[in-house]
């Protein structure tokens, strides 16, 4: 089957590429994907271009586009199952987190919809009786929506609902490895009856589908997430062009613990925070800072549970977590952690693949915990997208926000006291774009989602993330127009 959706058709890549998709969690061939070069992209852009400049979706009602997204949010949730599935095998997650993900995906439509038509802009006082000034909302045009393999359809729904509702078009680039549910997608959006040309999907490899939506002159806006090196490529070169850009690139994010937590629920999120999806969370809680007096029988209690976690293919029930996406990411977190050895770290569980030889065709690595990290670790600064803790220790609120806020990303963080006060002030004082509070990763698509520093530039969701798709226009109107004779002649 066809897999390249553009001006409204499903066909295959004009060079015929197609590429294999394997389960991460066995290799197990899963389905071959139409896999689309340059003059695919290029064929995307000049449908999403024509559908934005000389067709119906940017003038069509609000309310009306908002409608749609609904009707595909109720095709998406009558197709759940099916979603989940194929997401687990492009992925290797569990079942049930792609079951999370795909609710997700539904409320972030039907969040998007549901908020359509409710803010026409707003009249502003000029100060004068003659002049009627009012601020509207315009599309931005034709959107390159660049996205990655851990959560694929929700990335994907984070910038597709918004970008629809506000009227623009788009071409939509997923991840190589993780292509298959956004074939998915389109086709519930074909379904809900979206108009050709509007959602155009190009399935591709990085540099050959995806580098010629940051370049092209075709394209206003391109939204990115993914690695933090790939994400100053795009920005570089949509600087070429000027289009406006939106970036979402992880984080090093802290899971800060006082002395004086609910110790049993901060070890167990401090196991969530960062072995959710093996580690292959931008909000990961990667960096577990704990208090100087809880620190030892706090880290004692973390090694002996994350020992315990059991690894395991999307499909096995007595699985905790899966595999990580490929070998090469793999081998990037394996080199992650020798550096943190090298440079000092105390090993305290993992540090190596699973010796199970029911898993040795998938990518798995054993949750890893690092004790004694110092801020200059490689493994402590970088974003090493895997199953690994690093652990480092504070005396004290300064201390614990100074280490917390020491780093060049700024997406998400946590604090965990019984302190309401200090809860309150460490919160605030933290530089990430999500701070939970004796808690970690809930986000609902109401709030904002995003960073600050290297974590990217805009925001996703709430609002403010509707607004990164649209152009505010100033029309001003002089109801009584006189000459002024500014020039005398
Ligand atoms: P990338 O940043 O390379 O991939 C993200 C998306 O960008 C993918 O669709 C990718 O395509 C595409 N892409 C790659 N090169 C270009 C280019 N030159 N122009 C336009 N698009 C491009 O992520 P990786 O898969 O390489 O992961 C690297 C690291 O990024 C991870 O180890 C992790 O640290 C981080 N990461 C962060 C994520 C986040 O949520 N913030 C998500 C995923 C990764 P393709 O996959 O086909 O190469």
């Amino acid at each position: 089957m066809a897999d390249l959706y553009v001006d409204g058709k499903w066909r295959e890549a004009v060079a015929g590429g197609r590429r294999d998709i394997r389960c991460p969690a066995d290799g197990t061939l899963v389905r071959t994907v139409s896999e689309g070069t340059r003059a695919d992209t290029e064929a995307a852009i000049a449908a999403a271009r024509a559908a934005f400049d000389t067709g119906p979706w940017p003038r069509t009602p609000e309310r009306e586009r908002g409608a749609l997204l609904l009707r595909t949010a109720d095709l998406i949730e009558r197709d759940a199952e099916e979603f989940a599935r194929t997401e687990s095998l492009d992925t290797g997650k569990r079942l049930v987190e792609s079951a999370y993900d795909i609710a997700d995906v539904v409320a972030c439509f039907r969040y998007f919809g549901g908020i359509a038509g409710t803010n026409a802009g707003r009249v502003v006082d000029t100060g004068r009786d003659d002049a009627i000034s009012r601020v509207v909302y315009e599309p931005v045009g034709v959107c390159a929506l660049i996205t990655p393999w851990n959560y694929p359809l929700l990335q994907a729904a984070w910038k597709v609902a918004p970008a629809l509702v506000a009227g623009n078009t788009l071409v939509l680039k997923p991840s190589e490895f993780t292509p298959s549910t956004a074939v998915l997608l389109l086709r519930a959006l074909e379904a809900a009856g979206l108009p050709a040309g509007v959602a155009n999907l190009v399935p591709g490899a990085g540099a050959e589908a995806g580098a010629p939506l940051a370049e092209h002159p075709g394209v206003d806006m391109v939204s990115f997430t993914g690695g933090l090196e790939t994400g100053k490529r795009v920005m570089a070169a949509a600087a070429a062009t000027v289009k406006k850009v939106a970036l979402e690139l992880g984080g090093k994010n802290p899971n800060v613990v006082f002395a004086d937590a609910d110790v049993e629920a901060a070890v167990d999120f401090a196991l969530t925070a960062v072995f959710l999806h093996s580690g292959q969370v931008c909000s990961a809680g990667a960096r577990l800072i704990v208090e100087d007096a809880l620190h030892d029988s706090f880290v004692d209690e973390v090694v002996r549970r994350a020992r315990n976690i059991r690894l395991g293919g999307p499909f096995d029930p007595a699985a905790d977590t899966g595999p990580l996406i490929s070998a090469g990411h793999r081998a990037k977190v394996e080199a992650y952690v020798a550096a943190g050895l090298a440079q000092g770290a105390v090993l305290r569980c993992g540090g190596a693949r699973p010796d199970d030889p029911a898993l040795a065709d998938g990518f798995y690595y054993l949750p890893t915990v690092l004790d004694a990290c110092r801020q200059d670790m490689s493994v402590v600064r970088e974003e090493s997208f895997g199953p690994v803790l690093t652990v480092e220790r504070f005396s004290g609120e300064d201390d614990a926000v100074r280490i917390a806020n020491d780093t060049a990303y700024g997406l998400a963080g946590a604090v965990w006291t019984q302190d309401a006060g200090r809860a309150q002030r460490v919160a605030r004082r933290l530089r990430h774009g999500t701070v939970w509070i004796n808690d970690y990763h809930p986000y609902v698509p109401q709030a904002e989602w995003g960073g600050f520093g290297h974590s990217g530039v805009g925001r996703e969701l709430g609002p403010t993330g509707l607004d990164e798709y649209r152009e505010p226009k100033h029309i001003w109107q002089n109801i009584q127009p006189r000459a002024q004779h500014w020039f005398r002649g």
